[in-house]
């Protein structure tokens, strides 16, 4: 298993801390509104990382943080007019909701920003007395100069930053790119008490302590979208190693930006989309295989014909799994021949270099293809094996159970065909038949100038 690690940039073998286990940790909503197309790709992304090193026989410990105390939500409050509590209960409730609709796995562990805060006191205070921060009138900076590794994961040097810093000039701070790991509360916000009064933690410390509580202070691999990568996992780092001198991750891993169109997303331009405005249109396993249809390290271009062609490309699996009747079948042990066995192989290295799923899902596209020449039900098996591995199939009763309707207003309709051509041969006997035998099964027949309309009673 290859994955290219941010930190490294490059590709690296995988070698898991604890043989067997793979740790992961990704960033996940700050809960103050809906989730928008861009983080599904990472909550999507690191689902299907999730999926597959299970596939691959892994015990998995996956952790997604819920940011519930944060800037964005005070003003979401302020905005909304009610309370920060509520207003994170909201979306945390959205955001559960949203993620089972896309086809998310649940993580092992969803810890709240407000569930750690004095572990997070705890770690500021030992900044502070390694002089690694400073206070300032109730704030806590980090001070990055004093820490000589800063600006390791995305290349940054402190110089560069402080001319090019866009941080709001704050006489407080010692350096521009020093960030706030306490944050003095105004009155009425939320706020807990600390050695440097009342206030709440910064959001970077955030991350930092979730991770570490829960998957210890190393841990294999950190994820999250390729916008977090600075400031906020370069200010992970510098928290997790100037307190505990070892490395936070073993393993950085960033999925690339999403664009609209050939343009950035964002609410200014009109482009902005929820994840729930999606789900509303489209079916959760194509908005998947538009994700997986690119590398996850690329930039990905958002528009509705692809999505469209995303849909027909999966209807064409379950066209397979329909010609066979998978729900019969999918309990019989597969007998993959010689072929099907190098198309796994196939799958699986595409997977296996640094997740490759793009090239994975061209293969599915190969078993598809075999499938039609052959009609040999052993390729419908690979395909469900191969597709539950990165989320694909999760629902197959389901969704064969939808097709079972389609075919029964085709049978319908190819009774009133019949019909018709009975009428034109003046055979009433028959004609009428159909329509009574139809009513029997509460299936109404009334025709009209244009043709015969029909309908189911209950
Ligand atoms: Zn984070």
């Amino acid at each position: 298993m290859k994955i290219y690690n941010t930190m490294t940039r490059k590709k690296e073998n995988f070698k898991p801390i604890e043989e067997g286990k793979v740790k992961l940790y990704a960033c996940g909503p700050t809960v103050y509104n809906y989730f928008h197309i861009g983080n599904a790709r990472a909550f999507l992304f690191f689902d299907v990382v999730r999926r597959y090193f299970e596939f691959l026989g892994y015990e998995m410990t996956y952790v997604q943080n819920i940011t519930d105390i944060e800037d964005k939500l005070i003003n979401q409050a302020k905005a909304e007019q009610t309370t920060v509590k509520k207003v994170a209960q909201k979306y945390i409730d959205a955001f559960l909701e949203d993620t089972a609709s896309l086809g998310i796995k649940k993580v092992n562990h969803h810890p709240k920003a407000t569930e750690y805060i004095g572990e997070m006191i705890d770690l500021i205070k030992k900044l502070v007395e390694n002089n690694f921060a400073y206070e300032v009138d109730g704030d806590v900076y980090f001070s990055v100069v004093n820490f000589k590794n800063y600006g390791k994961l995305s290349g940054r040097n402190i110089d560069d930053l402080k001319v090019g810093a866009r941080v709001k000039a704050n006489v407080q701070k010692r350096h521009p790119a020093d960030f706030t790991l306490w944050k003095k509360a105004k009155p009425e916000e939320p706020s807990w008490g600390s050695p440097w009064g009342k206030g709440r933690p910064g959001w970077h410390t955030e991350c930092v302590v979730m991770s570490r509580s829960i998957l210890g202070e190393t841990f294999d691999i950190h994820g999250g979208g390729n916008d977090l990568i600075f400031p906020h996992h370069e200010n992970e780092i510098a928290q997790a190693e100037a307190s505990s001198g070892k490395p936070l991750a073993n393993y950085w891993m960033h999925n690339g930006y999403l664009n609209i169109e050939g343009e950035k997303m964002s609410k200014s331009l009109n482009n902005f989309f929820t994840a729930r405005d999606i789900l509303k249109k489209y079916d959760a396993e194509a908005i998947r295989f538009f994700f997986l249809s690119k590398h996850y390290r690329s930039p990905i271009d958002f528009n509705e014909d692809i999505i469209i062609e995303s849909s027909k490309a999966v209807e064409g699996f379950y066209s397979i799994l329909k010609t066979v009747n998978f729900l019969k079948i999918e309990n019989n042990a597969p007998n993959y021949s010689a072929e099907m066995l190098q198309l796994k192989e196939k799958f699986i290295n595409a997977m296996n270099d640094d997740f490759n799923t793009a090239k994975a899902i061209s293969v599915l596209f190969e078993i598809v293809k075999l499938f039609k020449k052959s009609n040999d039900e052993n390729f419908a098996h690979l395909l469900v094996e191969l597709g539950k591995s990165v989320g694909f199939f999760q629902n197959i009763a389901d969704h064969l159970a939808e097709d079972l309707g389609e075919i029964t207003e085709n049978l319908i309709e190819l009774l009133i065909e019949y019909r018709n051509t009975f009428k034109k041969e003046k055979n009433w006997e028959m004609a009428d038949k159909i329509r009574n035998d139809l009513q029997k099964l509460n299936i109404q027949l009334k025709d009209t100038s244009s043709g015969t309309d029909w309908s189911i009673s209950k």
